[in-house]
């Protein structure tokens, strides 16, 4: 199937000066197909937000390419490109305490996309935002009201309608679950898969917690310090991970299933991800890996298809394999 979304080797580094780089995104590339949902987890600091805002134009790529359905999108964004692509790409911010603006009504926020983008009237705009926010499980009273009458949830699900308002075709979602309370952050991940299925939505899905990833994902790729170190359909990347950093990770997963087949490895995630600034060759988990090698140190693994028991490519980036 042809991909909706095709990324190569896109990097994103800020120069702080004396010589110094952070390495936020190094050579990441991945396809998505039509409707499919890509899962991004690693922990904070690896390159995962970044990622996301790269691909959307939020920050301009220091290297790479990515093409939207076949057309190369600009290195760098101006402000007929943000026009130009905001219909068709919409990201869902991670913290809907900070991203709805507080002197902005519901009806302001949610409807500003289609009066900034659309030519519909205000009745017209008003009867879909009305439209959206009974379909995130809210109502027309809520029209007037502000943001900060609401709980998190609420405002998570205002900021879903916002972005989906608009009809996009791609969607990245970026930890849009970790700033709420665990009872409803199944609730906002239940909604966004319904919406998945009634939109035909593409989205990449980031988030840190991994059993929300595999529930809602058909794929899952791991980021580790501004690099793509594993790739693979998400139950068989949950289950069956083979790159050290996933199995730790999965290790470490705050949410066990109990009722899953899950087998927890012995080791849960150890250490701190390093500094990404001025990255040296080599692999880059090699000060955390339990099973470090004298050629890690010295070659940087390239990422590789490696034989797997499921369907579906799996790729992992790893001297082991
Ligand atoms: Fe561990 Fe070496 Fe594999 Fe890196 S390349 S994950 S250090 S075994």
């Amino acid at each position: 199937m042809t991909p909706l979304l095709e990324v190569e080797g896109l990097t994103k580094h800020f120069e702080l000066g004396r010589n110094e780089t952070v390495h936020a995104v190094d050579d990441v590339s991945l396809a998505i197909a039509p409707r499919e949902i890509v899962g991004l987890v690693g922990e904070s600091g690896s390159g995962k937000s970044t990622f996301g805002k790269t691909l959307l134009g939020l920050h301009d790529k220091t290297a790479g390419t990515v093409r939207f359905k076949g057309e190369e999108l600009p290195a760098r964004y101006g402000a007929a490109h943000f026009r130009r692509y905001a219909r068709a790409m919409q990201m869902i911010f991670q913290d809907p305490y900070s991203s709805l603006n507080p002197r902005m009504t519901v009806g302001e926020i949610v409807g500003e996309g289609l009066k900034l983008h659309t030519r519909l009237g205000s009745a017209e705009i008003r009867e879909r935002v009305t439209e959206w926010l009974t379909r995130v499980g809210l109502n027309a009273g809520h029209l007037s009201r502000y943001p900060h009458e609401f709980s998190g949830g609420q405002r998570q699900r205002i900021g879903i309608a916002r972005a989906l308002i608009m009809a996009p075709e791609f969607v990245v979602c970026d930890e849009p679950i970790s700033a709420l309370d665990v009872s409803v952050q199944a609730q906002v991940v239940n909604l966004l898969a319904e919406l998945k299925e009634s939109m035909g939505l593409t989205m990449l899905f980031i988030a840190h917690d991994l059993s929300m990833v595999r529930y809602v994902s058909d794929r899952m790729a791991v980021m580790y310090l501004g690099s793509l170190i594993e790739l693979g359909p998400a139950n068989r990347v949950f289950f069956h991970p083979k790159h050290p950093y996933t199995q730790m990770l999965v290790g470490s997963n705050p949410e066990p299933d109990p009722a899953s087949e899950r087998h927890r490895p012995a080791t849960a995630i150890r250490g701190e991800i390093p500094s990404p600034v001025n990255v040296q060759p080599g692999c880059r988990f090699a000060n955390r890996c339990p099973q470090v090698m004298d050629m890690c140190r010295a070659e940087t693994p390239a990422l590789k298809a490696v034989a797997d028991e499921g369907a579906g490519e799996r790729i992992v980036a790893c001297h082991l394999y």
